[in-house]
């Protein structure tokens, strides 16, 4: 029995007035079948050695005991599925107009009710895919008040922006991970997605027409010279040869983090990124070593455009001697031409 708190008062079960302790005990019942435990919250009269419920702890005794039961069987619990909603910053009702459930479903879920599997799942696969909630709330936008719409929307497109940058980590660390060991192809160093993200910041916030091009040429130059210099690259990607040059692998979704921006400009029949750096940017995972790297290449390609670069590269021994959309070994790195 763990005490809570105490307090003189009148009590209840002996109608005495002395010191009534509010305790947490664990507490055992079952449940469709299923024993579990659970704290459970009284007040406790040490004279009568009774337990008495106060206020609303009857209720919250039975949403612990429910809620034991739903960790056990692998449901949601009630504290997750406030988590979910809360999430969008969506009320219990508007929630329930939005999934196309009865009005007081997830007031039921969020109190006293065990939610069955098939809403659970729904609700599992909400709080993961917010491109999901947001193809609901559009389905319900006639459903909700204008400004509630907006609101929520706003929501799910923060948590969306969030949540891309945590995919596209996982995708380039996952096509990353095929090269785990090779330290020569990754230029002897652990791939550094915080690095990468502060030198294209670097080198964007240095250099006036960053395109994408360009952009990638420089982030295998600046690796390539830091690992000349000090036999380890910078970032840790992995580079493949393709026809325009040293490309990072999975670099598409490079231009997924978080960090990473730039303004989409229309040349001609193509769309190009133009790079730019955040407004708050600033320095906190490179060293010094490495921004005077940054600060070299940068000195040397700053005038040169997309082209150059593409020419420059293929006249570099890495590349020449790696086979096309094979990865290039930083073994050349002694001969590069910075
Ligand atoms: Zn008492």
């Amino acid at each position: 029995m763990k005490v809570i708190s105490a307090e003189k008062k009148l009590c209840l079960s002996c109608m005495e007035e002395h010191e009534v302790k509010r305790v947490e005990v664990q507490e055992e019942n079952v449940f469709k079948g299923v024993t579990v435990n659970y704290p459970a919250r009284y007040e406790y009269c040490n004279r009568t050695d009774e337990f008495l419920t106060y206020d609303d702890s009857l209720i919250t005794n039975d949403l612990a005991f429910k809620d034991a039961y739903r960790e056990r069987v692998g449901l949601l619990t009630s504290r997750e599925i406030v988590g979910i909603r809360k999430m969008y910053g969506v009320s219990q009702k508007d929630f329930c107009a939005i999934l196309g459930w009865g009005s007081s479903t997830i007031n039921r879920y969020e109190n006293y009710q065990v939610q069955g599997v098939a809403h659970n799942d729904i609700l599992r696969k909400l709080a993961d895919d917010p491109k999901w909630f947001m193809e609901l709330l559009n389905r319900a936008k006639d459903r909700l008040p204008q400004k509630a719409y907006l609101k929520y929307l706003g929501n799910a497109k923060e948590y969306y922006r969030l949540k891309q940058d945590e995919y596209a980590r996982a995708h380039i660390e996952t096509v990353h991970m095929k090269f785990d060991g090779d330290r020569i192809l990754a230029g002897n160093t652990d791939l550094n997605l915080d690095k990468v993200v502060e030198v294209v910041g670097y080198l964007a916030q240095n250099i006036a027409d960053l395109f994408l091009v360009k952009l990638l040429k420089m982030l295998w130059y600046s690796d390539s010279l830091h690992f000349k210099r000090y036999k380890r690259a910078i970032s840790g990607l992995v580079y493949v040869a393709l026809p325009m040059g040293a490309v990072p692998d999975a670099y598409k979704s490079l231009l997924l983090l978080e960090g990473i921006e730039y303004d989409e400009m229309q040349c001609n029949e193509n769309i190009s990124f133009r790079f730019k750096a955040p407004a708050d940017f600033e320095i906190r995972f490179l060293s010094d070593t490495e921004i005077q790297v940054l600060d070299e290449v940068i000195e040397r390609f700053k005038c040169h455009s997309g082209r150059d670069m593409v020419v420059a590269m293929h006249l570099e021994e890495a590349y020449k001697n790696t086979p096309e959309n094979q990865p290039i070994s930083y073994q050349y790195a002694e001969s590069l031409s910075v």
